[in-house]
Parts: C-alpha cells; sequence; structure tokens
C-alpha cells in the first residue's frame, strides 16, 4: 500500500489524499501547548494553534507542528533534522512572534512550524535518529541509496515517514529547513527555489550554494521535495557552533521575506 501511495505522490506531487492523516490527532487537547503563556485553543484564531503530533520518533517523542495564520500561500519552516545541529533553535522559537507582527502576513501565508523532526537524535546530540539513521536521507528521491546510515529503503523511519506525510498533507509552497555547516554559512536549494534563495542571501548576506557544489546527499529532504516533486526548498546552513541566537538575529528578515515572497 506505502508503496502504491508514494508512486501516486511521486506522479501526482502530493495532490492525493493520504490515509493515514485521517487517523492522526486533529483533536486541540491533544499534544496541545499548556504551558503558560501558550495560545488559547482555536481553529479560528490568528495566532499560532496548539501544537499537534504528526507522529512519534523511535524512542517515542512527539514530532510536533503548528500552524499560523489562514493564507493561501503555505510555507513549512523544518526546525532541525540532524540532532547535532541545534543551530537554529532560537530561530523556530521566536520565528511565530516575528512572523505574526508583520502586517497582513496571518492573511497572505498558512505558515506551519515543525520543530525538530528528529528530538531523539537531538537529546543525544546525534546526526542521526535513535537508529543511526540519517534523517535527511531517508526519502523517496531518484537518488535514494540504501544503507546503514541511510535506510534500507524509504521512509523506514518513523521521523522520515511523519515529515513526508506532512508535505503531502500541506502541499507547500516553499520549504524551509535549519542545518548547520562547519566552517561555513550559506544558503543552499534544491528544484525551482533559485529566486528563493537570492532573495535570501540578499536579505542576509548568505550567498547561495546549490546542491550540485556541495556533497551529494542522496535520499535527501531537498532531492525529494525540491527535484522529486518540484517544490522549492531551502535549506538554511549556519555556520555549526554559532550562538542561536545570533543566527536568528543574522537571517530573521531573509526568513520572513522568503516565507512572504510570493
Ligand atoms: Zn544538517
Amino acid at each position: 500500500m506505502r508503496w502504491a501511495w508514494v508512486t501516486t505522490c511521486f506522479l501526482v506531487g502530493c495532490v492525493s489524499f493520504h490515509p493515514r492523516s485521517a487517523s492522526w490527532p486533529q483533536d486541540a487537547s491533544v499534544g496541545a501547548d499548556r504551558s503558560p503563556g501558550a495560545a488559547p485553543a482555536s481553529e479560528t484564531s490568528p495566532g499560532p494553534s496548539p501544537w499537534r503530533v504528526i507522529g512519534l520518533s523511535r524512542e517515542g517523542r512527539p514530532l510536533r507542528v503548528r500552524r499560523l495564520g489562514t493564507g493561501p500561500r503555505r510555507v513549512i519552516w523544518v526546525g532541525g533534522i540532524h540532532g547535532n545541529e541545534r543551530e537554529g533553535v532560537v530561530s523556530t522559537a521566536e520565528l511565530p512572534a516575528a512572523f505574526a507582527a508583520v502586517a497582513g502576513a496571518l492573511d497572505r501565508v498558512t505558515l506551519t512550524i515543525l520543530e525538530d523532526i528528529n528530538p531523539d537524535g537531538t537529546a543525544a546530540n546525534t546526526r542521526g535518529n535513535a537508529a543511526g539513521v540519517d534523517l535527511n536521507r531517508n526519502y523517496p528521491a531518484r537518488n535514494f541509496l540504501p544503507g546503514p546510515t541511510y535506510g534500507a529503503r524509504p521512509l523506514d523511519q518513523p521521523e522520515a515517514e511523519a515529515l513526508h506525510d506532512l508535505v503531502c498533507d500541506v502541499r507547500p509552497h516553499l520549504v524551509i529547513v535549519a542545518h548547520s555547516w562547519r566552517g561555513d554559512h550559506f544558503i543552499n536549494f534544491d528544484g525551482p527555489a533559485v529566486r528563493h534563495a537570492e532573495l535570501f542571501s540578499k536579505r542576509s548576506g548568505y550567498r547561495v550554494k546549490p546542491s550540485d557544489r556541495i556533497a551529494p546527499t542522496p535520499g535527501s529532504l531537498g532531492s525529494w521535495v525540491g527535484r522529486t516533486l518540484q517544490i522549492p526548498i531551502l535549506t538554511l546552513e549556519h555556520e555549526r557552533g554559532s550562538d542561536p541566537r545570533r543566527c536568528w538575529e543574522a537571517t530573521r528578515e531573509a526568513i520572513l521575506a522568503v516565507i512572504l515572497s510570493a
């Protein structure tokens, strides 16, 4: 069944309905943020929706998303995929308020924020998940390669499957993923995203670096979303070890610009 559906997804760019979505928690009481100051649960509120759990990691940690705005442009922000790259964590925390503060943003864009697709790796400070699989190599791109750190087959890791299903459910116009790179910072892109990458570069000073100028990334999220589905995707590489707050301050305007650009 999965392969039949994945094939459909390949062919139609994720416009098909995924049956698993129906069983995922939609109720505001499931996975809701009950911390002090959390936004009230309301589907009509212009503020952030409650956290929604879209799946569990191998070790059972929740994979959480929240949504802001109701606009026709759909954007997904992924706060982290490699557990030892936490430079984007402040951006993920600050983005909702910064986005909501832009006049008209909530009417123009529906922004889905995925907090961290690799919470087990984050807890252990490892690149891969609890099985040692790189979650940025486990997607059904044409360049997928099976291997101990890539997975035996696409989407055989629960975290990758959850992110895959989120992309197919949201059908975004743009995906942005936070990473970090040793000794350098730049904006990488896949698919029809050169315009977004250039805008990001102009607003941040991060230079544009296409994927063909980086090491091969078989089965990466960028390969699948950008090249297979032809959805623009930006891979934001901060310099490894940078202060996450400085990373946010350096790229805040650029992130908002690409989210809001039509
Ligand atoms: Zn990374």
